[in-house]
């Protein structure tokens, strides 16, 4: 738990993070989790994942941008990746944080980069999720949100179980036919505003899972925990649920094990495949999601 906490605020800290990326001391485990810096890699990796009769998301590693040219970065590389997974013919799609397209500059700037991309995607036949970010950006991602939503219907939400607010969130989604991916929740967030203990969350995705699975516009449950897994793999076989209403998710990386099985026993699966230069953020939480990870770091600074 502290160890957790700490790694999540230090997920936070540009000296680190400058401090790593000089170093390369955390490369193994950058490999383990992304896919590569380049376009080119990551379009390499969802071809595995394909071959894996698995579909992927792909996803331009940033976030919290501070400046509109960062923005415009980003929600070019958006558009190349949109470009890409037509040229290649992946079965994929987009994942983007809307901190990497200026949400903390001006929800405009935001909008209107998130309407070219949607229209992009749109004349591909490509759907676009918008990943959940810390508590402070849920409701201006839902404003931004509902604003595309009155035009656009090629593009989704991310729940987080985590957070009090959720469930009524999930009844407002599902009333409205949002597509939704289901997390734990991945920051730290006060008592105030979000289950702190394990079996609290646990109980609350399970709830929400079932919920979407019963409900929900093709949901996607996304969670690597095997225990939760098998519960609603049960519940899904009691109601009969065919195997093409929702899809399980993953991060490149992890539980590959647990991938496969899913895929052999009839389960769509998709892969969440980032890559990108800037993986700090995205590395700090997969480490305090499973500090023992910590290993790959530490072994690589003592090796001669
Ligand atoms: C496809 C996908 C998209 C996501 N998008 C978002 C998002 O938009 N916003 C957000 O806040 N969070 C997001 N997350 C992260 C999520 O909130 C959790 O932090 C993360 O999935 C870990 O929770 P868990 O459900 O796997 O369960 P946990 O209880 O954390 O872990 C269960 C088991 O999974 C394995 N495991 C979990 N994490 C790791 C790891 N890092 N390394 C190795 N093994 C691990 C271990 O075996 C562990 O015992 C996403 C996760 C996935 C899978």
């Amino acid at each position: 738990m502290l160890a957790r906490y700490v790694l999540l605020r230090l997920s936070n800290s540009s000296s680190l993070e400058a401090y790593l990326r000089r170093a390369r001391m955390a490369a193994p485990l950058v490999r383990r989790f992304v896919a590569g810096e380049t376009i080119e890699t990551a379009v390499q990796a969802v071809q595995a994942l394909n071959q894996r009769r698995m579909t992927a998301t792909l996803d331009y590693l940033g976030e919290n941008v501070t400046n509109p040219a960062d923005a415009n970065e980003a929600a070019g590389r958006c558009l190349q990746i949109i470009d890409a997974i037509a040229r290649e013919r992946l079965d994929a799609n987009l994942s983007l944080k809307l901190t990497q397209l200026g949400l903390d500059i001006d929800t405009g700037i935001t909008i209107d980069h998130m309407q070219r991309i949607l229209d992009a995607a749109d004349r591909e036949g490509q759907f676009v999720r918008i990943d959940m970010e810390t508590s402070g950006h849920v409701d201006r991602t839902l404003e931004v949100f509902r604003s595309l939503w009155l035009t656009r219907r090629n593009v989704g939400l991310v729940f987080q179980s985590y957070l009090h607010r959720t469930d009524a969130d999930l009844q407002n989604a599902i009333r409205d036919g949002v597509r939704v991916r289901l997390v734990k929740g991945a920051y730290d967030e006060p008592p105030t505003i979000a289950y702190r203990r394990k079996a609290d969350v646990d109980r609350a995705f399970a709830r929400q899972a079932e919920l979407l699975i019963e409900k929900g516009v093709y949901p996607a449950i996304a969670t690597h925990d095997p225990r939760l897994l098998d519960n609603l793999k049960q519940y899904i076989r009691d109601h009969n649920v065919p195997s093409d209403r929702f899809e399980f998710q993953m991060l490149f990386g992890i539980r590959r094990d647990l991938q496969d099985r899913l895929v052999a026993e009839g389960y769509r699966m998709r892969v969440y495949t980032p890559f990108g230069n800037r993986w700090y953020g995205y590395m700090m939480r997969r480490l305090a999601e499973r500090p023992a990870n910590l290993w790959f770091v530490l072994k690589n600074l003592v090796r001669p």
